[in-house]
């Protein structure tokens, strides 16, 4: 059941690193289902902070052997899995290089949270140690193993941090003007300056750093996609099967805000709204992210190219007004908490994206239906929802305290 095979352009040998996520295990279904040979590396990390946390995925996913068998069944394709830790099996991932020899790798496989990196010392360090061990093994190894493979990374627009003074947010890189010695006035474009909000947000700087400098000192070809908040479950490859499901965090460090919201409206619990909720975030929707995958899979940099920054996001909003249309949409009420977080009140957003809009993407924007999909998806599993696991427990300072509902 190949559904979107007549689009292939060559078929590819992809690793797709973090394959068990959120968005990995859809992206592996997409690429699979269009013809590509997809191997998946994980390290089921998530799966054990689902342990650690006592709060599971909405959605009963199953075990990594399950999925695998239900997709060739499903459509005929085998995947590959190893289950190794990026982070700190060097030897490991550079003998999956050499006998794979795989064209792509697709790197999801970062702890990606930033209440989780908040939540203590031990959390914080697991972060770093995590996310810039994973990534600078994966370029180093890449480099080591003298193959030309296309790294395409999972960034988010959290790097440009939130307050950008009116400007119109670029993707990647920011023009400037310098005045030289000689009184000439030079323009040059400079990689855009971070702002990180978090010790998650931080390592996701850093990455950007290993990426410029391995591409620079050994022309390695890189694609960083900076994505937007990520909402939605299902994709057409999730839907084929119900044991293909996609996961669906709610709890209050992985649960993001607009899934966080349909699922509380969902389950009868208030709409919890951090501080005023005059932040303003870039949103992408699941099956836009496989698809951006995708196109930035067939539009590979050549050697010589620069890191090609793309910002993988459809659409911005207010916290509030996202609160208030799924309030007007379900029903649900909305309760304004205390903010876990240390940063401006208020912000606006503007980002460019251009890039993807030239390569095809046809953005799926903020849709009744597709919000009603989620919230009959949240509503159909909400006898597995533990509703003490809803609140953000996580500050970014020790003064903060949690969950407290605000004066007005
Ligand atoms: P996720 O936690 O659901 O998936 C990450 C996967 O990587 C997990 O299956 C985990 O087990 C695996 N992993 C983590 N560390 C590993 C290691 N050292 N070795 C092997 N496997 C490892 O997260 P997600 O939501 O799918 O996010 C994937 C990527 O996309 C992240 O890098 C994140 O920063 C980025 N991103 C996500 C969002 C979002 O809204 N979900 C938004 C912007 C960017």
């Amino acid at each position: 059941m190949n559904l979107e095979s007549n689009h292939l352009q060559s078929k590819k040998k992809i690793i797709v690193l973090g394959g068990d996520g959120f968005c990995g295990w859809p992206t592996s279904l997409h690429l699979s289902n269009l013809g590509h040979e997809v191997i998946i590396i994980d390290n089921l990390s998530r799966r054990n902070i689902d342990n650690e946390l006592e709060a599971e995925s909405l959605t009963p996913i199953q075990p990594m052997g399950t999925r695998l068998k239900v997709w060739e069944d499903v459509s005929g394709q085998k995947m590959g899995f190893y289950n190794i830790d990026i982070a700190e099996e060097y030897d490991h991932l550079l003998e999956i290089l050499h006998s794979e020899q795989p064209d792509v790798i697709v790197h999801f496989a970062e702890q990606r949270s930033a209440p989780y990196s908040m939540k203590s010392p031990k959390h914080k360090r697991y972060t770093v140690n995590n996310n810039i061990n994973g990534t600078h093994n994966v370029l180093c190894a890449i480099e080591d193993s003298g193959l030309d493979i296309h790294l395409v990374h999972l960034g988010t627009m959290g790097v440009y941090g939130y307050g950008t003074a009116g400007m119109e947010i670029p993707e990647g890189y920011l023009d400037i003007e310098v005045t030289t010695d000689s009184g000439e006035r030079v323009q040059q474009q400079i990689l855009y300056p971070t702002n990180p909000g978090s010790i998650y947000h931080m390592t996701k700087t850093q990455d950007q750093l290993l990426f410029h400098y391995y591409n620079k000192n050994d022309n390695l070809r890189i694609t960083d996609l900076h994505q937007g908040i990520v909402w939605g479950t299902n994709t057409i490859e999730t839907k084929m099967d119900e044991r293909l499901i996609n996961r669906f965090d709610y709890d209050g460090d992985y649960g993001t805000v607009l899934n966080r919201f349909l699922m509380q409206a969902a389950v009868g619990y208030p709409i919890t709204v951090h501080g005023t909720g005059g932040q303003t975030r870039a949103f992408i929707h699941i099956q836009d992210t496989v698809r951006c995958i995708e196109l930035a899979i067939e539009n590979p940099p050549a050697r010589e190219d620069r890191v090609m920054i793309f910002n993988q996001m459809t659409e911005t909003h207010r916290i509030n007004d996202l609160a208030k249309l799924v309030s007007e949409l379900t029903g649900g009420e909305i309760a304004y908490v205390s903010n876990p977080r240390k940063e401006a009140a208020e912000n606006d957003l503007h980002v460019k994206n251009d890039l993807f809009l030239s390569k095809g993407l046809n953005p799926t924007t903020l849709d009744n239906g597709l919000l009603q999909e989620v919230t009959e998806i949240a509503q159909k599993y909400s006898h597995r929802a533990d509703y003490s696991k809803i609140p953000a427990k996580s500050t970014w300072t020790k003064e903060q305290q949690p969950g407290i509902p605000d004066a007005e």
